[in-house]
Formats: C-alpha cells, structure tokens, sequence
C-alpha cells in the first residue's frame, strides 16, 4: 500500500502529520523529525557501503562556496533562475540605520546590501573542480561528497525543495573512464533502489537550462545522452521523480579548471547525485508512514 494516491498535497499533509516533516514557513523550507532522519542516513550509508571497494576520497564543503565557481562555469547563463548569491551589508553608521528603518517599516531593504564572495552551493560536486586543477593520475579521480544544495524553486509539493541534501560521487579522468564508470553506477543506482522495494527506472534527463536558448541546449543534453535520471513515482505515476542523476560533462570542467589527463588532454568529468530526501520520501510512499510497519525485507536493509 502507497502511503497517498500519488497526490503531491495530501503527501505533503501526511508527512507533517506523521511528524516527519515541520514546515518552516517558506515553501521549500521545511524540518525534519527524527525518524525522517533516520532512514535518510540509513540510505546514505547503504550508498556507501556498496561504493567502499571504489575507494573514493571523501571531502566535505559547507554550504557556501566561491562565487568564481559560478562565474567561470557559466551557471548564470543556464540557470539565473535557481541561484542563491549570498548579499551582506557594507555600510557605515548612516546606512545601517537606514536599513533598519526600511525593515520597521516593511519596506524592501534588498538594495542596501551588496555581493559577498560566496553562493549557496547550487550542486554537490561544484566546489571540487577547481581542487583538481593540474594533472590528474594514470587512474584518474574518484571523490564523494556529502552536501547541501540551495536551488531558488520554491514550491509546495514536498519533492521540490530550496535546499537538500546528495550524496554525490565525482569522476575525473579520460573519456572512457569516466563513462565507464557512469554507465557502472546507472545499473547500480536502478538496483540499489530496487532492493528497497521502490519501482525504479532509468530514462534520458536534461537540466532546466533557463529560456529560449535553454530549449537548445537541453535537447543537445538529451540527445548525446549525457544525464540520465532514476525515476521513482512519488508524488504523480505519470511524472516519477528524480531520485537521482547521473551527469556525464565531457570536458566543460576540465576546461573550466585547467584539469588534464597524464598525456596532458583535457580530462572529462562526470557525477551522480542521490537525492536524499526524495528517496527517503519515495520510501514514505512507497511503504507507508510507519518504517515499523515496512515489508521485512526493506527493514533487514535499512537496518540490518
Ligand atoms: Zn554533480
């Protein structure tokens, strides 16, 4: 039994009832209980399991990174709409309490404050990039990461959020490597969300580039094959969510940071994300509210 008929509202409703999510006032924003918790790391660690022999490095960066990042990969030219610039307030004396009248008086203070150097991290694997620059091994690069990441979409269907977490992997080396290593983990992700009983399928993806000349560039995407997602019916069956991705960038970052193979080639790139939340709420509607009440065989996985 679904946890709702794939009705975005009434799952939305059933998570907070059930005390797995509180809201937060601002779509998007919400906390998590507990239990929620709970059977997020239980995921995550089952990601990480499978993944030991691969013997990734593991880095972890806050959620802010350098606004370079943003600027010399182009993400404004793809994706002005999603991103968060953090601002601060540079002013002396006068101008601060300038500001603090125009927040008495509810008025917009957006203008009083000016660009910092950093930006909520928009994806997992960005901060890295620029830690390869220079030559990488005969074997490449393999480095996971846990992180937070801010998208400016806010919405009120639960699997839409401004800010949640991946478990993210990055490759980094020759083309064959790294698309090698893509096509490993695709058959890997569908089976790993399979063994938890969840109804998972892998389709060709494209990011939300922004406007006109996004629709370019995102049936490019589609047709070399470069993103593919894992599907899992959450919240609609006729619209599975993404639950996670895997994104091959050919040399867009080796170029954008200087990355070169021995031989002294551009290096390729590629990463997969899981979406934590949305795999532990495809679990919530794939098994009901109650983990305790989850078929036994999930249970033994998530907590073994
Ligand atoms: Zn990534």
């Amino acid at each position: 039994m679904t946890a709702t008929a794939y009705d975005p509202i009434a799952f939305h409703e059933g998570l907070v009832k059930h005390g797995l999510i509180v809201p937060a006032g601002v779509d998007g924003i919400f906390g998590r209980g507990h239990v929620f918790e709970d059977v997020l790391d239980r995921f995550d660690k089952l990601i990480l399991d499978i993944a030991a022999k691969d013997g990734a490095q593991v880095l972890l960066f806050p959620p802010t990174i350098d606004r370079t990042i943003i600027e010399k990969t182009h993400y404004m030219d793809s994706f002005p709409h999603l991103v968060g610039a953090v601002y601060s307030f540079f002013g002396k004396e006068l101008a601060a309490r300038q500001l603090s009248e125009h927040i008495h008086a509810g008025d917009a203070w957006g203008e009083h404050l000016a660009m910092t150097h950093v930006c909520l991290n928009p994806a997992a694997c960005y901060p890295v990039y620029p830690t390869l620059t220079g030559k990488v091994p005969a074997d490449g690069r393999l480095v996971t990461l846990f992180a937070w990441v801010f998208r400016h979409e806010p919405s009120i269907e639960p699997t839409r959020m401004q800010a949640f977490r991946i478990r993210e992997y990055v490759r980094c080396g020759t083309p064959e490597q790294v698309v090698e290593w893509r096509n490993m983990w695709l058959q890997r992700g569908i089976e790993l969300l399979q063994s938890l009983g969840l109804p998972a399928r892998a389709d060709v993806a494209s990011d939300p580039f922004f406007g006109k000349g996004g629709k370019m560039l995102a049936s490019n995407q589609v047709e070399q094959q470069l993103k593919f997602e894992v599907l899992v019916p959450v919240i609609s069956e006729e619209n599975p969510t993404a639950t996670c991705s895997f994104n091959y960038h050919q040399d867009k970052f080796g170029e954008a940071f200087d990355i070169k193979t021995p031989d002294g080639e551009t290096a390729h790139t590629a990463c997969l994300g899981f979406g934590l939340e949305r795999v532990t709420m495809a679990l919530f509607q794939a098994h009901g509210f109650d983990p305790a009440a989850w078929p036994v065989a999930v249970r033994q996985k998530l907590w073994p």
